[in-house]
């Protein structure tokens, strides 16, 4: 990244941040929303929009262009269109399974906080907890339908994400995409393994590893795939909605316009 002018940097993310604002907000606009069962259009839409903002903060943050934060967004972006893409399958009773697990999840929380206000002595009441409490109430509450009131703890769709991203089509993001970045996501070894330790040099040591916090090194890859994630989104609400859009794809956006030198050979096709 060394080559580049910082206005010409500059220009092309705020560029790529509007093309990617614009093919969500084009597309949805031609979106007919399901008035009887709104919780449809709620899940699609919301999902889709959640995908957007993600693209957009990793276009707007270089900074977070490195292997120690980058992975966990890209992770974060390979769930949600895998989740977004099972919905789209049977939109109707997948929508509310959605729906209705983060309701319960909400719900289980909003007792974790009112057991924890409920410990604290007389005297030492906490306001903030209690306001909280009162917050969190109020949009659960806002929300309930007959159809959303158990809290269910298993998995949200009664599958894994496997199972799901093969059912809708997204095997081949699950397995290189959303599988290595679940390392870095969970802080499993085969990332801290690779990323947080070195072997040491004492050669009486026995070549034991030792811990480091490493030097951030930028690459514009990231951002790459984070264009393909959020433009395969995009493709697939144009072709499950029938919904077109005249602005590019954020990824074909990236190839035609990106300032960066040459990306390295070797990328996989996720
Ligand atoms: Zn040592």
């Amino acid at each position: 990244m060394t080559d580049i002018q910082p206005d010409s940097l500059e220009q092309f993310l705020g560029e790529y941040c509007d093309v990617v604002d614009a093919g969500f907000t084009e597309r949805w606009k031609l979106h007919t929303p399901e008035i009887y069962n709104n919780e449809i259009s709620e899940a699609i839409g919301g999902l889709a929009a959640r995908q957007a903002t993600l693209a957009i903060e990793v276009g707007r943050n270089p900074g977070i262009w490195n292997s120690n934060i980058a992975p966990l967004i890209l992770r974060c972006m390979t769930d949600t269109h895998i989740t977004l893409a099972w919905i789209l399958a049977s939109p109707q009773d997948r929508s509310k399974e959605y729906i209705r697990f983060g309701l319960g999840q909400e719900k289980l929380f909003i007792e974790y906080l009112q057991n924890e206000a409920d410990q604290i002595p007389e005297g030492e009441i906490d306001d903030q907890i209690e306001q909280l409490i009162e917050i969190r109430k109020g949009w659960l509450n806002s929300q309930l339908m007959e159809w959303a009131i158990e809290v269910n703890v298993g998995s949200w769709s009664g599958k894994s994400t496997r199972e799901m991203a093969a059912e809708a089509g997204c095997e081949s993001l699950y397995k290189f995409a959303y599988v290595p970045f679940s390392g870095p996501a969970h802080s499993m070894w085969q990332h801290v393994g690779i990323h947080n330790v070195v072997p040491c040099k004492n050669p009486l040591h026995k070549n034991h590893r030792i811990p480091i916090i490493p030097e951030p090194r930028l690459d514009p890859d990231f951002l790459y795939r984070s264009s393909k994630y959020v433009s395969r989104t995009f493709d697939l609400l144009t072709k499950v909605l029938d919904l077109p859009c005249s602005i590019p794809l954020p990824v074909d956006f990236f190839l035609d316009k990106h300032p960066f030198q040459a990306r390295g050979g070797n990328k996989t096709s996720n």
